[in-house]
């Protein structure tokens, strides 16, 4: 098949460069400036690579030195891009740190060292396009299946580009001509292959992005920035699967903060979503890491432990004790702020609602002996059903009198 070189560099130019503009279109609507980064990046790069293969051959040394480093600086944008995209301070030094090594190479090199500049060049790009794919590669956590082409695009062009050199120097070849002319088609066909693939993992990488963003949105509680009722039984779901895998039990707390519609009657709405804000920060700061916890009511929290009842008890009662002694004090003077309690935790593998409504009948007992304090559930419902149907029975009976505790 017979290709010309030159034509092939061009298509794959003006791929480039519309891609490009494209890029920078979409970045620019949707303002995220990974977007640009990229669209300026291929726009760079394309202008170069044009201008080497157009008029390449009537630039002088120098300024045909210049025209390849711009491309090297369109490698190291690429690459800042992805940095920028995973909300990092692009790297200013490594973006042109290519560039300079290109033209520190061609000021030193002997003119004959064509095949070592060249290998030099491709070294450059494929170092920028292992930096991306190790860039890619450390968000990858969380969508790990998904995030495979990713990875694979630009591990591949790094490796086309290495190849003729690892090759090369393998098996010194016979005929460098010849050689040369047919890795100079593989690469102008690669271009256009890694010019597309590129732009369709950015594009599967943004959306991914923006479903996540909705994804979390629909899960947050936006006063406290904590987990909400939804995000919290998601999240819940997982960690007692996890730890059910691993034989361990775990422990839900829910809380209720005590008279706290009085809370907002005497001191106003806008003080209670401190006090709520204020109560959400003192649960982070009180359990653990691996603890979660959530805002899944007005004034109700719950967070899932992964451990013994008698642990959660413990750590139930450090967050009693922190928001009582929290001395909160508004205009009016100091607000009495205490909250109530309930604790179920169950062997592995017992079902969140399962836990809730045991630890929401711990509560019930917190409030009923006076609030201020952490109630454990006794026994944990066997099935669902049967605790709603006993619940039923007993709410008619003993409620009465009593604050509805949910
Ligand atoms: P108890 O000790 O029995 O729990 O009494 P309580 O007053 O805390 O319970 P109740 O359920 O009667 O009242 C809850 C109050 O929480 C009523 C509601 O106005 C208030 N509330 C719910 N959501 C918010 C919120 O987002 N901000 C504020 N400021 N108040 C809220
Ligand atoms: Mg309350
Ligand atoms: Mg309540």
């Amino acid at each position: 098949m017979l290709l010309d070189i030159s034509t092939l560099y061009l298509v794959a130019t003006m791929m480039a460069a519309m891609l490009g503009g494209m890029l920078l279109f979409f970045g620019a609507q949707e303002s995220i400036p990974a977007l640009k980064w990229w669209g300026t990046a291929y726009l760079l790069g394309a202008a170069s690579v044009a201008l080497w293969t157009l008029a390449g051959d009537a630039l002088g040394r120098l300024p045909l030195l210049a025209v390849n480093a711009v491309g090297f600086v369109a490698c190291g944008m690429v690459w800042n891009a992805s940095r920028v995209f995973h909300g990092r301070k692009p790297n200013l030094p490594g973006l042109v740190l290519g560039a300079m090594a290109w033209v520190a190479a061609g000021v030193t090199l002997a003119p004959e060292a064509a095949e070592l500049r060249m290998t030099i060049g491709a070294g450059i790009v494929a170092v920028y396009a292992a930096l991306t794919a190790s860039e890619l590669w450390t968000e990858r956590r969380r969508t790990l299946q998904r995030r495979w082409p990713a990875i694979v695009v630009p591990v591949l062009h790094g490796l086309v580009l290495m190849l003729p050199i690892l090759l090369g120097d393998f098996l010194r070849p016979q005929d460098a001509a010849f050689d040369g002319s047919i890795w100079l088609k593989v690469f102008s066909v690669e271009l256009v292959l890694y010019a597309v693939g590129t732009v369709f993992v950015i594009f599967m990488l943004v959306s991914e992005r923006a479903v996540t963003v909705h994804k979390t949105a629909a899960s947050m509680d936006p006063l406290t920035g904590m987990f909400n009722r939804r995000g919290f039984s998601e999240a819940s779901a997982r960690v007692i699967e996890r730890e059910a895998h691993a034989g361990r039990p775990v422990t839900v707390l829910i809380f209720d903060i005590d008279h706290f519609k009085s809370i907002n009657d005497r001191f106003g709405h806008p003080a209670g979503d401190e006090i709520l804000k204020l109560f959400s920060a003192i649960v982070i700061n009180t359990l653990r890491i691996t603890d979660l916890s959530g805002r899944i009511g007005g004034e109700e929290f719950a967070a899932l432990l992964p451990c013994s009842l008698e642990e959660g008890v413990l750590a139930a009662e450090r967050v009693r004790e922190t928001f009582a002694a929290s001395g909160i004090a508004v205009d009016e003077g100091p607000v009495d702020t205490t909250v109530s309690i309930g604790v179920a935790g169950g062997p592995a593998g017992t079902e969140l609602e399962v836990l809730l409504a045991s630890a929401d009948t711990a509560l019930y007992q917190a409030k009923r002996g006076g609030r201020n304090r952490v109630e454990a559930a006794e026994e944990l419902p066997l099935s669902l059903e049967k605790w709603r149907r006993k619940t039923a029975g007993l709410s008619s009976a003993q409620r009465g009198g009593v604050p509805n505790p949910a």
